[in-house]
């Protein structure tokens, strides 16, 4: 391993620490500049250190002109031909010249970059990179970038950067190494020695200059090695960190039935219009002896669509209020915690258990009502949206959180509860989001996970179907047909208005226009002419969460037949006599996000449909519904997603509010997630308070990386 430079592992109180450095203290950082560079999120040196390149210019191999190819970026030696020619038009220079090597010649033109006419001499040779157009024998290169082609000064790989509009890459690169220097003298070598060599990791100084100047490919692999297990290192082991903080230091509520508690609890699931699936009552026997310790439980659930997650989460929090605690479920929209409210309220009738549901739009009256009985005690369980519930409500004895459809919610946006003697909350969080267990770790720091394979018996899968345009009337005669059975149909649109549409073809000129159908289009299409005399109904984002409400109850109660909808029923709506399901420009949604939506159908005894309707009839979008088409299997369809259109799209990460990696990725880089994992396992082991040497800086550690960014409520 190259030791380059020394590890500088020296006392960090003993200076400022030159990492802290306000990124305006800087010599070349203009205040309009500060502000394009906050945009970045950079605002210390410590933040311009940890910018790594997304990629880089290689400048190391050089193409003969004669073998350049069209369309590439590419770099190549030449000796200017011709002395550079300068024209001006209005605002507009163009300078223009001839290069040539042994091979052949190109064309070279420069737009408003009237200085590189003084920085090139003829007869002279220099590097240039460059996008190549070729056309047979004929070379041309627009704006290529130049450099020195001297020894020693040649740039070999060049760091490329992320930049936003304002900056350029030449500004943040001369920003970077100047800091450079003196900030990997700063920088500390935060994995213990015996760790590093375990793992045959280069220092960390080594790893920040090389990162940002690799001299070969070589160095930039070892930098990139060690970086990458650094920051896996540093998310994974501060979620355990922060976790642990609040384990050693909080209590939760022990929780246990008695004979006669207990009876309360089995006749309401007796009660249940359903028998329990196995898998069902293993996870609810989990969450059970979780909650009758004082550690809190922190528990993942795991369970494809219509695996009837809520009736585990609904007997927990039964359990727990019997127990003598209060519990809260959070839902991610108005819609589904109404239908949750509903479906408990049902589940509660006889168990003198009391519920409350809290929305935005609840008055404001009832709002202080509620907080009052929640203070009180006299609301056992409450049923609300994430972003209301974490606001102010104070609770007399909280025992249990559930967050359903965790995967909606960041990190960050989890709610911190506390009840009047801070103890912390059994924490149960569901997800249809199958996550591989490696992932769910870095999720949710070190959590529990219960899977539910089975679904309830007597489900018939979804038959899932392509459909265009011109398959219309066939269509309608299927809703027909389906409306006539007396069952029901979701009719999904990508956009809420025309309007909407339009402005999204503006944005994606470049992409290929394409109308999209808008919900209020359609319905007053098939309200009008199509089914004059059936029940539609329109159901939107935009809609107050009144009429909303009343809509999704005419929906439910039978009284309309067709809900024309765009993706707010996407999560957790439950109507089991809903049979047909047709999604309009299919290509719009991901993989996942069809395959919630199908799962709104499909939930009770009946054959249902799912017709994906789209324009595309060949490429990467008809091969992803061909994939919806050809499973139900969430698990299936979610590695058959990360297959065609990589990982970052299908857990979008940020939406997971993992906090945002700068150099590892998740789905690559899972056998270093393993052996961080296991290492770390062996570091807490020997050491669980990080206090010997080698660790004692890790805390630290943990919260300049990721500290403003993860929960840990102990802090
Ligand atoms: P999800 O896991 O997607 O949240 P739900 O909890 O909404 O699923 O359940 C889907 C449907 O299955 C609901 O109508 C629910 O009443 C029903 N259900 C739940 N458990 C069972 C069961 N054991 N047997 C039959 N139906 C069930
Ligand atoms: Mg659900």
């Amino acid at each position: 391993m190259p030791e380059m430079a020394k590890d500088s592992t020296t006392d960090p109180k003993a200076t400022p620490n030159y990492l802290d450095t306000d990124v305006s203290r800087l010599q070349s950082v203009a205040s309009r500049r500060l502000s394009l560079l906050h945009k970045l999120e950079i605002y210390t040196v410590y933040d311009l250190l940890t910018y790594f390149p997304r990629g880089y210019q290689d400048w190391t191999h050089l193409v003969p002109i004669v073998e350049l190819k069209d369309g590439q970026e590419q770099s190549f030696s030449a000796l200017v031909r011709q002395k550079p020619s300068i024209r001006r038009k209005g605002r507009l220079s163009i300078v223009r010249s001839v290069l040539s090597d042994e091979s052949g010649t190109i064309r070279v033109v420069w737009f408003n970059q009237p200085y590189i006419a003084t920085r090139i001499k003829k007869d002279e040779t220099y590097l240039f990179r460059g996008r190549v157009r070729r056309d047979g024998t004929v070379f041309a290169v627009t704006n290529p970038a130049l450099e020195s082609a001297d020894e020693g000064t040649a740039p070999g790989l060049k760091p490329v950067y992320a930049l936003t509009a304002g900056l350029t890459q030449g500004f943040v690169r001369t920003l970077i190494s100047g800091i450079l220097p003196q900030g990997i003298m700063a920088v500390q070598d935060i994995l213990p020695p015996d760790l590093r060599r375990r793992e045959q990791l280069c220092t960390a100084a080594f790893a920040y200059e090389k990162i940002h100047q690799p001299s070969s490919d070589e160095d930039l692999q070892i930098a990139a090695k060690r970086l990458i297990y650094e920051e896996l290192f540093l998310v994974q082991g501060g979620l355990r960190w922060f976790r642990r903080q609040t384990r050693t230091n909080t209590r939760a509520y022990p929780l246990s039935l008695t004979n006669e508690t207990k009876a309360v609890l089995e006749g309401a699931i007796l009660r249940l219009p359903f028998r329990l699936t196995e898998d069902q009552r293993t996870v609810i026997e989990e969450c059970k002896k979780d909650m009758s310790g004082g550690i809190p439980m922190n528990r993942l659930v795991q369970g494809d669509v219509g695996s009837g997650k809520t009736a585990v989460a609904m007997i927990a929090m039964l359990y727990a209020a019997l127990g003598g605690g209060q519990s809260v479920l959070m839902a991610p929209t108005s819609i589904l915690a109404t239908q949750h409210m509903a479906t408990i309220s049902r589940f509660l009738e006889g168990t003198g258990v009391e519920a409350a549901l809290l929305l935005g739009s609840t008055p404001a009256a009832e709002k202080r009502r509620i907080r009052e009985k929640l203070l009180t005690g006299q609301i056992h369980l409450l049923i609300g949206t994430h972003a209301v519930l974490g606001d102010g409500v104070v609770f007399r004895r909280l025992a249990l959180t559930v967050t359903d459809e965790q995967h909606r919610f960041g990190v960050r946006q989890r709610a911190a509860f506390f009840d009047r003697d801070n103890h912390i909350p059994h924490t149960l969080v569901m997800s249809a989001t199958p996550i591989p267990r490696t992932l769910a770790l870095i999720l949710y720091g070190d959590l529990d996970i219960s899977i539910i394979h089975s679904i309830p018996a007597g489900r018939i899968p979804v038959e899932t179907y392509t459909a265009e345009d011109k398959d219309e009337e066939r269509l309608f005669g299927i809703v027909r047909r389906q409306v006539e059975a007396g069952h029901q149909v979701y009719w999904i649109c990508p956009t809420i208005a025309a309007s909407e549409a339009d402005n999204d073809a503006d944005d994606n000129k470049e992409e290929e226009e394409e109308r999209l159908l808008s919900a209020e289009e359609l319905y007053a299409r098939l309200s009008g002419e199509v089914f004059p005399d059936g029940k539609v109904g329109l159901l939107h984002g935009g809609m107050k969460p009144s009429e909303k409400d009343l809509i999704m109850r005419r929906f439910l109660a039978g009284e309309i037949s067709i809900l024309v909808a765009t993706t707010v029923v996407e999560v957790g709506v439950d109507n089991p006599n809903a049979t047909l399901m047709i999604i309009e420009n299919a290509e719009r949604f991901g993989l996942s996000q069809l395959h919630q939506l199908r799962g709104r159908v499909g939930r009770g005894t009946n054959r249902s449909i799912c017709v994906l309707k789209s324009a595309k009839k060949e490429g990467l979008a008809k091969e992803r519904l061909k994939a919806v088409c050809s499973t139900t299997d969430g698990f299936v369809l979610a590695q058959k997603d990360l297959e065609l259109r990589g990982p970052g799209d299908f857990f979008g990460t940020r939406q997971h509010g993992i906090p945002a990696l700068r150099i590892a990725n998740l789905f690559r880089d899972t056998d270093v997630l393993a052996r961080v994992s296991l290492d770390l396992e062996r570091i807490f082991r020997e050491d669980p308070d990080l206090t010997m040497p080698p660790h004692a800086m890790l805390p630290k550690a943990f919260i300049l990386r990721f500290g403003s960014e993860i929960e840990h409520p102990s802090l």
